[in-house]
């Protein structure tokens, strides 16, 4: 069965098929690349915020931590206002130990750590 081309078809038929086999496999390539290099981007830049988001975490945790826990992790006691017992200087927040004095926040550092015998890490040695 011979193949007779419309008459719709003419141009088509004009095309090297040597070209057209080089310039469709130029197009899927290039097409293959794109696609290559969007998945790469889009993984790249997931990345990088996933990355920005784990160390805004881990600040937001060690802001949290400084402010609300002493050096040791414990949570600090209930404070309200009055005065200290130690230094006897009136503080907008004093620390109401269960078992001694209420005392501001710069006398209750030295005394839970003289209470729990604490040594920080970063500052001996
Ligand atoms: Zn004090």
């Amino acid at each position: 069965m011979l193949f007779r081309p419309s008459i719709a078809a003419p141009a088509l038929l004009q095309v090297d098929p040597k070209t057209l086999g080089l310039n469709l496999c130029l197009i899927i390539s290039g097409l293959f690349v794109l696609t290559l290099a969007g998945a790469f981007t889009y993984a790249s830049w997931t990345g990088i915020k996933t990355w920005i988001a784990i160390v805004r975490t881990r600040r937001g945790r060690e802001e949290y931590l400084r402010k609300f826990r002493r050096a040791d992790g414990k949570p600090y006691p209930p404070a309200t206002h009055g005065k200290c017992e130690h230094c006897g200087v009136q503080q907008g927040k004093i620390y109401h130990v269960d078992s001694g004095p209420c005392v501001c926040p710069d006398c209750y550092e030295i005394y839970w750590r003289r209470e729990t015998g604490w040594v920080d890490e970063n500052q001996s040695g």
